[in-house]
């Protein structure tokens, strides 16, 4: 089985912005209509091989809202593989009907194994892959996140020789599998920026064990005090943009690197002249699940939920 994922052309951010800077966008989050962004990237050399490996079983790992899980949903439906989420906390089993990541991922026709958080860390021990063997039979092995060599390598493809005149890539950060492949795939001349939506994790030396180069860096302070967390600054910020481009950003990692990208240009960080490439690593997904949230709180939402298919 060969997965073919397009190439996605660049386009430019209708934004003026100061020292004659440029801002374009890889919109990876058209790559698949059903299977958004850097994740089936991620994913494609995994299914390859899986199916190579006469697996008919893929498991992996994830929270409520995670686009890996509802990424590895969707493409394991449309290669043919059945897909099992281990998913962390076991008050969820109950109530996949009020999640729209688990309910995307169900009519995917994954099936939800629920696990206490406890148990949920420790996922990687060999004791727990047998617990699952024990269960579900012989399976192939995505880890949550879906970061392995062959995601890096999905990701590698991401960056084309069309993409040589920019002299800063950047792209948001969980795990580091994606920035490693734009890292192995990127031009000399150029740096490579990571915005982390995490904070406090051993990124570095997770990128370290991946990336054939050092032409890149770590920009930590955009992620709001951690995953997910958000305050209402940045989401008129997200509004404001998508009134001006028309370009919808996530809010848990796009959304953060990009004002992170326009707050540093703001900054005086970037030279003079600087072409600068955002990856617009999809999890637009993750926008119904935020929304939800925001509506409890009676909160202003992401006014572009219904725009994003
Ligand atoms: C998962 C994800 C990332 C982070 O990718 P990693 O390879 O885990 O670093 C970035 N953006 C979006 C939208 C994602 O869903």
């Amino acid at each position: 089985m060969q997965i073919q994922l397009p190439n996605i052309p660049n386009e430019p951010v209708p934004i003026s912005f100061r020292d004659g800077i440029t801002l374009h966008i890889k919109r990876e989050d058209k790559t698949h209509p059903k299977v958004s962004g850097n994740k089936y990237r991620k994913l494609k050399y995994n299914l390859q091989e899986a199916k190579r490996q006469g697996f008919t079983k893929l498991i992996t790992f994830g929270g409520a809202y995670s686009n890996h899980i509802a990424a590895t949903a969707a493409a394991g439906q449309l290669c043919n593989i059945e897909t099992i989420g281990v998913i962390r906390g076991d008050e969820l089993a109950s109530k996949i009907a009020q999640n729209p990541t688990l309910q995307y991922a169900a009519s995917c026709g994954m099936k939800f194994h629920f696990v206490s958080r406890e148990a949920f860390r420790k996922k990687h021990t060999p004791e727990f892959k047998i617990y699952l063997e024990n269960i579900f039979g012989k399976y192939y092995y995505v880890p949550e996140g879906g970061t392995n060599h062959w995601a890096v390598k999905g990701c590698q493809e991401i960056i084309t020789p069309c993409d040589t005149a920019f002299n800063f890539i950047t792209t948001a950060i969980g795990t580091g599998g994606t920035i490693s492949g734009i890292i192995n795939a990127s031009f000399e001349h150029q740096k490579i920026l990571g915005f982390p939506a995490l904070k406090g994790y051993f990124l570095s030396e997770e990128i370290k064990k991946y990336a054939e180069k050092s032409n890149w860096k770590l920009i930590h302070q955009y992620n709001l005090g951690g995953y997910a967390k958000i305050n209402d600054e940045f989401i008129a910020f997200l509004n404001n943009f998508y009134q001006k481009t028309a370009i919808p950003l996530d809010p848990v990692y796009t959304g953060k690197m990009i004002w992170g990208v326009i707050d540093l240009i703001d900054k005086g960080f970037f030279p003079k002249q600087s072409k600068i490439l955002a990856i617009h690593t999809g999890g637009l997904q993750g926008i119904y699940g935020m929304n939800q949230k925001l509506e409890k709180q009676n909160k202003n939402c992401l006014i572009y939920e219904n725009e994003i298919g």
